[in-house]
């Protein structure tokens, strides 16, 4: 039953209309799993290697390489192992590649296995797949897993859309809601009245990788200023049940060790730069800023950490790349409060628990999360209902590969009513004064 006799890894598209690496695992019964992984476009520098062809097919993106990886090199070494325990063939997956940036295998042919072998451990097991990720034995009672809060990047701007704003993500996070299946339904309705303020602003209402709206403005004011906008006038309480969340990405235009605003016309060293983002924070219902600097400026994220760190969430995405090790240094350090969790920033299921367990004993949060090149795959759900992470972030609620996902937690929620919403307890920090 248990026993893989089969994997097979096959070029897919994702989200962005390139390709992506998907595999099939095949078991001992005939049944089978099947599982894809996504890509990122402002990636950390020091994540795992995705492994790419290069060449003239698909602009250099093909992952054949990736694909005959796992072919020619994990199945032959994972055909015949018993997968109930998926933990045992991530272990496979690492004595094949031991680098910490999988650089021999490529992190999606190493991610996609290591996936598969969770679904296929769940379908043996006869049980939920987010159930496979709770450490507690008790698999049916309702407090051992928790639905996320989601963080619904409504507005994008950064690398991800083509306008002026440099802000990557600008969020609505409905903590205060209560329970999963509101939260989305406010999700969607304030995503829906932001589109309907932007067509009557005569403002473009084309969305960005990750299904937010990309229109051009004045600045960053101006995007928080539509989205408080935008709750009102969906009839939510902005700073009660309605709190705002930014992905900064601040890498992504951190040049020669200043920070350079375009759609402001500033160039600002970190220092100034922390006093912007404490403003931004001070004037509105802001309760989570992920990376607010640059992945390498560390003084930067010590006086980030220090000025608003026992405020509200700081999240490191760049900063620590789903790496125990970085983000142990991290932690030490004292730089920030909460990380990012990408799983093919590491490459393994396994190495994702392992950086969620490490931040939860130094009392930093987890946000499980997509990428912006997505798949139709929806394992975060899984992984975040069952470690009881608390936050999700997987897009506006908008594109199908987004939407993979609210609607596996509308699924998980119709089979499972009585699983807790993690709404405020999720995060550490609450600001209490209401903006309107
Ligand atoms: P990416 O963006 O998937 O393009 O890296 C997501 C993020 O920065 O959180
Ligand atoms: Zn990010």
């Amino acid at each position: 039953m248990a026993i893989i006799t089969k994997l097979k890894a096959y070029e897919v598209l994702d989200s962005r209309g390139m390709p992506a690496l998907e595999a099939k695992m095949e078991l001992l019964d005939g049944k089978s799993v099947i599982a894809s992984v996504p890509s990122g476009a402002s990636v950390g520098s020091l994540e795992a290697l995705e492994l790419r062809d290069g060449g003239n097919r698909y602009m250099g993106r093909g992952v054949l390489k990736a694909a005959s990886n796992v072919n020619n090199i994990i199945a032959p070494a994972i055909i015949g192992k018993n997968v109930f325990n998926f933990k045992d063939i991530d272990d496979v997956i690492l004595s094949l590649d031991s680098t910490i940036n999988k650089e021999k295998l490529g992190a999606n042919a190493t991610l996609v296995t290591s996936i598969l072998a969770c679904k296929a451990s769940a379908l043996v097991r006869n049980c939920p797949l987010y159930s496979i990720f709770t450490e507690a034995d008790d698999l049916i009672k309702a407090s051992n897993y928790s639905f996320p809060v989601p963080l619904f990047n409504i507005l994008n701007g950064g690398a991800h859309a083509n306008n002026n704003i440099d802000i990557q993500e600008f969020m609505i996070v409905p903590a205060g809601i209560d329970n999963i299946s509101e939260a989305i339904r406010s999700g969607a309705e304030i995503y829906a009245a932001l589109k309907n303020i932007l067509k009557e602003k005569g403002l473009s209402t084309a969305v960005g990788d990750e299904g937010g709206f990309a229109p051009n403005l004045s600045g960053n004011k101006e995007a928080l200023d539509l989205i408080m906008l935008a709750v009102k006038k969906a009839g939510y309480k902005i700073g009660e049940e309605i709190y705002l969340a930014l992905d900064i990405a601040a890498t992504e235009f951190y040049k020669d060790g200043k920070y350079n605003l375009s759609s402001e016309n500033k160039v600002l060293t970190s220092e100034e730069f922390v006093d912007v983002i404490e403003e931004l924070v001070t004037n509105y219902p802001i309760i989570s800023v992920e990376d607010g600097m640059a992945e390498d400026d560390f003084d930067g994220w010590k006086l980030l950490t220090k000025r608003l760190g026992n405020k509200i969430q700081l999240v490191g995405d760049d900063l620590f790349v789903t790496n125990t090790q970085i983000l142990a240094k991290g932690i030490k350090q004292g730089l920030s409060n909460s990380i990012l969790i990408k799983a093919n920033q590491i490459g393994t299921v396994s190495e994702a628990l392992a950086a969620i367990k490490l931040a939860s004993l130094h009392g930093y949060s987890s946000i499980i999360s997509h990428r912006s090149g997505e798949t139709e795959d929806t394992t975060i759900v899984d992984i975040a209902v069952g470690t009881k992470s608390g936050q999700i972030k997987t897009g506006a609620p908008a594109r199908g590969e987004r939407t993979a996902k609210y609607n596996q937690l509308l699924r998980i929620y119709q089979d499972f009513p009585k699983m807790k919403y993690a709404g405020k307890s999720a995060f550490q920090y609450f600001k209490q004064e209401i903006l309107v």
